[in-house]
């Protein structure tokens, strides 16, 4: 069944032993679609996952609603809801082999042993540990249980699949790897499937949308490119990436559109201001393109410093006694960054522009 997740101003307000109250969740509103894969991605603490655990039924909320489709399931226990789930920690049962652990979901459903089988061979197929089915977890590596992990929570159909951390024991090599066979899994499901992580990078590599947590609230949700590029305020602007963060006044100059500053001004997305108004702007490393120094719609300074990385080449500018910092792929790198101590203009379109709220 292809399942729509609908979350209507859910909050949760934990009590403390000193008698002061923590809301974890704050009048949270999301839909998520069928067979899409959402993302929960914020800093540790921001409740990520109080929310995960409400939609799996873990945890009830002191306010609000969650819809399965058209059913409401808000106070429904956990094992009425048919969600798979996928910890950090695996999770997985030591005394049992891998095909048993697997099978164990399926067991209390009461599947004769041939649907089982059949059942538990295409879950360990997916995952690519068919090898594996007769070892114990302790007999496999931290990427290998946790595709265990992740078969045995797909091995029942589940109609969500909720994954908290996943990928957080493992090194960063394994993590990349592992993150789009997760993606391909959910996939050739079709299963509604939310991830929670504070890692951006495996977030935008895989998400289809995402929700920016703060201290409880959604701050955006987003596709990862909008996120990236469409952030609403500066938290969001800085959770997902480096960015510059600048500030002046919109103004109207032969025709175009730009925001001006003390030390120089840039094209502005037309449609996102008026002229007069004290605008943010957010400005991406790798979207500086270095100009003349007589250009028009620049920003100058002076170069602080510049480090080769091979595939690109990181460069400081002193601007108005701060640091912008720009980003040249490959070798223009070598060539077209002035020298440390030389005069600097940057300038990009205005459609690599986002204006943002504080
Ligand atoms: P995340 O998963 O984003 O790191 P959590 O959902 O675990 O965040 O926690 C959100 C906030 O709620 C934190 O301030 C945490 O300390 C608090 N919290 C979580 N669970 C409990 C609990 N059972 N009792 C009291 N406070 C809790
Ligand atoms: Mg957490």
């Amino acid at each position: 069944m292809t399942c729509t997740i609908r979350i209507e101003n859910l909050t949760k307000t934990f009590k403390g032993h000193d008698g002061g109250t923590t809301t974890a969740v704050d009048q949270v509103s999301i839909e998520i679609e069928p067979g899409e894969l959402f993302f929960l991605l914020g800093p540790s603490g921001c409740g990520k996952t109080t929310l995960l655990r409400m939609i799996a039924g873990f945890i009830d909320p002191s306010q609000g609603r969650i819809y399965f489709n058209d059913r409401e399931v808000t106070t429904t226990p956990a094992n009425k809801r048919n969600t798979g789930m996928v910890f950090q920690s695996y999770a997985l049962w030591p005394h049992m082999t891998v095909a048993d652990n697997v099978a164990f979901g399926l067991k209390i459903r009461n599947l004769t042993k041939t649907e089982q089988k059949k059942r538990v061979g295409e879950a360990l197929e997916s995952v690519q540990m068919t090898p594996y089915a007769d070892r114990k977890p302790t007999q496999l590596s931290g990427g290998q249980q946790q595709r265990v992990a992740l078969a045995r929570a797909l091995v029942i159909k589940p109609d969500v699949l909720l994954l908290d951390e996943p990928l957080s024991n493992l090194d960063a090599k394994l993590r990349n790897e592992l993150r789009n066979e997760i993606r391909r899994s959910c996939k050739e499901a079709g299963i509604t499937t939310v991830y929670v992580t504070h890692d951006q990078k495996e977030a935008m590599s895989i998400a289809d949308r995402l929700a920016i947590l703060r201290a409880g609230r959604v701050e955006q949700v987003a596709s990862p490119a909008d996120g990236y590029y469409r952030p609403h305020n500066r938290f969001v602007a800085e959770f997902l990436g480096e960015t510059n963060i600048i500030e002046g006044s919109a103004h109207e100059r032969d025709g175009g559109f730009l925001v001006e500053t003390p030390f120089g001004s840039l094209p502005l997305p037309h449609r996102d201001a008026s002229v007069g108004d004290r605008v943010m702007i957010s400005v991406r490393p790798e979207s500086w393109r270095i100009v003349g120094l007589d250009h028009g719609a620049a920003i100058r300074g002076t170069v602080r410093s510049t480090v080769f990385l091979g595939e690109s080449t990181h460069v400081e500018a002193e601007v108005d006694g701060r640091i912008i910092l720009a980003m040249v792929h490959g070798r223009r790198g070598l060539t077209a960054v002035p020298a440390v101590g030389a005069p600097i203009a940057l300038t990009t379109d205005a459609d690599e522009i986002a204006i943002i709220d504080q």
